[in-house]
């Protein structure tokens, strides 16, 4: 949805700030195995956020109705505020991750792998912003990335779904590079 400048650059914030916490609160009394396992769970969360961030983009970005609407702006308005409430997404990570994970497992692993989805989460916000407001260095990630969601864009085929990464595209055949790979 649109948003003031406020709410569009909160997850720059408040993202890094429960990052903060979850590790402070988890790992300052957890012995040595224990903080394996926060890591581990974080790397997975980490990779998990890719897979999501490429089937949420796929799939209800763009074809479930309340959700493509809002997305159809984005499109059309690359460059306007438009992106998803802090206080929405902190809601959906913590009711459909957290605490289903807190639930099953024990909490250093079920706040690793949150932390880790969260840091996904920021890494996406970022370089999508990146990829329509900054210029890249040619050969850069970030000039990649933007090459690679330019063509999301503008390519008259459904294409490159992933924003941090290409490999999902690659995998599940959507990928389109600039010279048509
Ligand atoms: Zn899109
Ligand atoms: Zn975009």
């Amino acid at each position: 949805m649109r948003m003031s400048r406020v709410g569009y650059f909160a997850d720059f914030v408040v993202y890094p700030v429960l990052l903060a916490v979850l590790a402070w609160e988890t790992l300052r009394h957890a012995l040595a195995p224990q903080r394996e396992d926060w890591m581990l769970a974080a790397g997975v969360g980490l990779g998990g956020w890719t897979l999501l961030e490429y089937a949420l983009h796929r799939y209800v970005l763009h074809h479930a109705p309340p959700f493509r609407r809002m997305h159809a702006l984005h499109h059309a308005s690359p460059a306007a505020l438009i992106g998803t409430p802090s206080w929405l997404s902190v809601s959906l990570i913590g009711g459909l991750v957290f605490l289903p994970l807190l639930h099953a497992l024990q909490l250093d692993i079920a706040s690793g792998a949150t932390a880790g989805l969260m840091l996904g989460y920021l890494w996406y916000v970022g370089v999508h912003h990146a990829a329509h407001h900054r210029r890249a260095r040619p050969g850069s990630y970030l000039h990649r990335a933007k090459q690679r969601h330019a063509l999301h864009h503008h390519s008259p085929q459904a294409c490159n779904f992933g924003v941090t990464t290409a490999l999902w595209d690659r995998l599940f055949g959507s990928a389109q590079s600039p010279t048509g790979g």
